[in-house]
Formats: C-alpha cells, structure tokens, sequence
C-alpha cells in the first residue's frame, strides 16, 4: 500500500548519518496532501532523523526529497520553511523566559507583514483559548501540555501546508494527550498535512490514515492505521510486543 494519490512529499531512499555513524539506510516515505501519516517504531529506529532530514536540518548522504513537486534534499531550513513545511521537535524547543506571544512570534519570523502576524495570532488564539489567557505569561511556566500547545501553535505561524510533528503526547497524561490529538485532527481538517512521528502507538493510529513501522533506520512496513489495529498480533510483531 503506498500513498493512495500523488504524494505531495516523497522520499526515496533516504541515507543520513550523524558523523560517520549512519542512522538511515534508504528510507521511503510517500504522504499524499491532506493525509495523515504516523511513523511507529522503537527507540533510536531513526524517525526523529527522517524528519530532520525532511525538514532540512540534517543534510542527506544520499536520497532524494520531493515537496509539491520540487526537490528539496539539502535545500536549507528556513527556506523549507517558507515553501510550507513546519517542523514541531520532540524537544518542543520553546523560549522558557520569553512570553506565549514572544514565542508565537518567532515562528512567523519570515513574515514580514504586522497584520499577517497579528491575525495568524489571533487564530493561533481561537484554536488555543489556554494560549490566550496566558498570553502574557513566561512559556517556562506553562504545564507540559500548554507548552506543547504553544510549540504547535508556533509551528502553525509560518501557515505550512504541512506540519512534522515530533512525539506531540510525549511526557503527557492521557486526557492532555487526548486534548493534543484532537487539535492534530482539526488542523489537519483545516487542510494541512500531517507527518506524525509517536512512540505510542495507539495515540498514532488514533489519528493518522496509514504508518510507517522503522526498525533501526529502515521502514520495515507500512500499513494503513485500520489492518495495523485490526491485527494486534501483527502490530506487536512489528514493535517488539
Ligand atoms: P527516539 O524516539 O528515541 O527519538 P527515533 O526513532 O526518533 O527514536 P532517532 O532519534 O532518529 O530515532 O535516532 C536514530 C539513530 O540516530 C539512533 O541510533 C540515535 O542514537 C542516533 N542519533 C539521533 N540523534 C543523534 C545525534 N544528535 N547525534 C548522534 N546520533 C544521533
């Protein structure tokens, strides 16, 4: 099963390495526009890595990348970013001792335009009413959940056609994890394509169409969400129980 129309992005044969240490080894990957796709796997399978690669701020050894029918394999960070593609990281990356505004402000660093700022703040607002009331507020101070509400709010400045999001409901509990998956599923519903990197599973099949299962830096499978939660025994071969 592969991408049911022309994918919007498509990787093919993906090799990265951090140093000599290679961590992909011709990894595929199709996500048709307004899919959402999960990559599962254990610890250390190379995910995160994809998706840096994707999103630029790893430089392919070898492979090649296609965005909306351009190439973009070794195309810097910030201009994959202006041609639509935003990268929430595990690490949430937040500016601890800047405000909820300050840091929604930086992912619109490439518009130039006060009024375009003000007014995809002011969305960011309405889908995050939590982000609104502690507008002011150090993002430091946030709980786990608001402060990953912000990092995919801040994502979402740059208005991308597709988001990459790194493990969303990591280190959260289930009911904000929940809270995170059903914003995942109204963003998408807005039109952006999602590429959803979970270490749970459920969590990941809860939301995306189809996954990719990544066993130490290949894709050993890919499968649509409904066969992988059909099939448990599949599923917890491939993922280890
Ligand atoms: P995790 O959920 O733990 O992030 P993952 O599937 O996303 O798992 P990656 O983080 O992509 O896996 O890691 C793939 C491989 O690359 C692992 O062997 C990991 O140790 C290695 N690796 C990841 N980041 C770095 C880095 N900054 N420097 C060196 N090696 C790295």
């Amino acid at each position: 099963m592969s991408a049911p129309t022309q994918p919007i992005l498509a990787a093919y044969d993906i090799h990265v390495a951090y140093g000599k240490t290679p961590a992909l080894h011709g990894v595929s990957v199709e996500v048709a526009p307004g899919e959402i796709v999960a990559l599962i796997g254990a610890n250390g399978a190379g995910k995160s890595t994809m998706l840096r690669a994707i999103s630029g701020l790893l430089p392919l050894s070898s492979g090649t990348i296609t965005w909306n029918g351009n190439p973009v394999g070794g195309v810097a960070a910030d201009r994959i970013v202006s041609s639509g593609i935003a990268h929430c990281p595990e690490e949430r990356h937040i500016w601890p001792v800047m405000t909820v505004v300050e840091n929604l402000a930086l992912g619109a660093y490439l518009c130039r335009s006060r009024e375009l700022v003000a007014s995809r703040m002011e969305l960011a607002f309405e889908r995050f009413p939590r982000l609104r009331e502690r507008r002011g507020q150090l993002a430091g101070t946030l709980s786990g959940g608001e402060q990953q509400m912000l990092a995919i709010a801040r994502a979402l400045m740059s208005e991308p056609r597709m988001l990459l999001l790194d493990e969303p409901s990591l280190g959260l509990s289930p009911r904000v994890a929940q809270e995170i998956l059903d914003v995942i599923r109204e963003i998408n519903a807005h039109g952006v394509t999602v590429l959803l990197v979970e270490q749970n599973v459920h969590n990941a099949l809860a939301v995306a169409e189809r996954a990719y299962v990544f066993e130490t830096g290949r894709v050993i499978a890919e499968r649509s969400a409904a066969s992988l939660l059909d099939d448990p025994q599949v599923l917890a071969a491939y993922l280890g129980g």
